[in-house]
């Protein structure tokens, strides 16, 4: 393997040679020279390549290439004069490695989010999303390192399940049979039983309920993989497919939960801002200004808590006219979540303890009857982070709550025999991972954040 760019750029001193491979961001070709700088993703900056006419290939090759093409290029690392860049590279050959033509449509100029959303395959080269990838790739390894040193085992929950954890009903349907002809069965409905898995099957929308059993032996343990919600949510901050984060705790309950949430969030910001300080500079000047005080300040405050009631009483007092309205039993919508977090404390909020009636069966009823051990962590800008709660372990309440919900035991005999069998109270979150590639980036759209974005009504790529 060669030396990355951002091996080359971090060596201590000009001197020696070098060999760069890597895609062309711009090229300046003036008289008797050539710029270039290459790119090869490793880190925000290209390696300014500088080719004089004694070239062989100089007048047939090199004066022709342009933005986006592949070139190999080998020299001697020298200082650099010209400013914006510590070394640069003076070519002993360029070689062409693939050419782009005409039409390539990534020009040097500013293009709008949503033109690169139709050209997915060749965004990764533009600046701002090689910039996401990367910090996204800094936060999933800090995903692993924040539970690993903390001892969590991590479990690989299935990707597809017969269970609807959030009892939504917003699932894809996973199926071998054909949509045009499906067996019936006597009345006339599709019989499931000859599918592919003897029984109806969807993509999963939560791996909590096998992290449970997982916690149930190993303690602690934590999910990381894809999930799916068949929502038709065409917002900012909703994806058809996106990636949950959830760690399960045997032994612990909503302030354990809360106190893991915090130091989670934390971990996972300052590890970003330490592997990518320059992609993180450029979000900070060019896509929000300011998220770097910002992610300072969260990661050195500490997180205000609220119960849901506190929380409807602030809101209600606010003055403000919001679009849905507040009372107690109502779900917070991201109106008020945004107003709690980015106006109310201005940092993230641990809001605890909502009505049992808009929350999922699986959920610790408290003692008043009306309210759950639920929490959501809310933060400025994107609203609601995690959700999680302390998990309902004791039997007979939580097959009462699933009879209220309409749920049937039947579906769910595994994981009421968890309650059967040395049952305890156990907590744990889901983090939605693009929510916080979206909240450390400021990144304005969830959709700039996945490398492939599933929303209604798109699949490309
Ligand atoms: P929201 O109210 O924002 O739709 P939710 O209450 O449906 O969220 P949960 O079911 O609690 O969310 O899921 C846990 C976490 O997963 C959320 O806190 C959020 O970060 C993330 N999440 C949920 N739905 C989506 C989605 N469609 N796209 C991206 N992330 C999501
Ligand atoms: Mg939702």
């Amino acid at each position: 393997m060669t030396e990355s760019v951002r091996e080359i750029l971090a060596r201590p001193a000009a001197g020696g040679g070098a060999r760069v491979r890597g895609w062309v961001k711009t090229a300046r070709h003036s008289k008797g020279v050539s710029f270039l700088e290459v790119s090869d993703g490793s880190c925000f900056d290209g390696l300014q390549v500088v080719a004089a006419p004694e070239l062989p290939n100089f007048e047939s090759e090199v004066r022709r290439i342009g933005t986006g093409w592949a070139v190999d290029v080998e020299g001697e690392l020298a200082d650099s004069p010209g400013k914006g860049q510590r070394f640069e590279l003076q070519a002993r050959s360029v070689a062409i490695v693939g050419e782009t033509g005409a039409d390539y449509p990534l020009q040097k100029k500013r293009h709008s989010f949503e033109f690169l959303r139709d050209i997915a395959h060749l965004r990764p080269r533009t600046n701002t999303i090689g910039a996401v990838l990367r910090v996204r790739n800094a936060a999933s390894h800090a995903v692993h390192s924040f539970f690993q040193e903390r001892g969590f085992v991590q479990l690989h929950a299935p990707v597809i399940t017969a269970s609807d954890c959030e009892g939504a009903g917003e699932m894809f349907r996973v199926t071998t049979l054909d949509p045009a002809s499906p067996p019936r069965g006597e009345g006339g409905e599709v019989d499931y039983a000859q599918d592919f898995f003897g029984r109806e099957a969807f993509l999963t929308v939560s791996g909590q309920l096998e992290a449970e059993i997982g916690a149930a032996a190993l303690s602690n343990v934590y999910t990381f993989g894809p999930t799916f919600r068949a929502e038709n949510s065409n917002t900012s901050r909703h994806l058809s497919e996106f990636w949950m984060v959830e760690p399960e705790m045997a032994f612990c309950d909503l302030e354990g939960n809360a106190e893991l949430a915090e130091a989670f969030l934390k971990h996972v910001i300052r590890a970003v801002l330490e592997r990518c300080p320059d992609d993180m500079a450029f979000f900070n000047e060019r896509i929000e200004k300011g998220v770097l005080d910002t992610l300072a300040h969260v990661v050195d405050s500490p997180f205000e808590r609220l119960s849901y009631s506190e929380a409807v009483e602030i809101l209600e007092a606010s003055g403000r006219d919001f679009d849905f309205p507040v009372k107690w039993g109502a779900d917070l919508q991201s109106e008020h979540e945004r107003f709690l977090a980015e106006e109310h404390v201005k940092r993230p909020i641990v809001v605890t303890d909502y009505p049992k009636n808009i929350k999922p069966f699986y959920m610790y009823v408290n003692d008043d009857g009306r309210s759950v051990r639920a929490m959501d962590v809310l933060v400025p800008k994107v609203g609601e982070i995690i959700g999680g709660s302390q998990r309902e372990h004791r039997l007979e309440v939580l097959e009462a709550r699933m009879q209220e919900q309409g749920l049937s035991q039947d579906d769910y005999w595994w994981y009421l025999d968890l309650r059967r069998h040395g049952s305890v109270p156990h907590a744990g979150f889901g983090l939605g991972f693009e929510r916080v590639v979206q909240f450390v980036t400021g990144m304005a759209n969830i959709r700039d954040v996945i490398p492939f974005p599933r929303v209604p009504g798109s699949a490309e790529f």
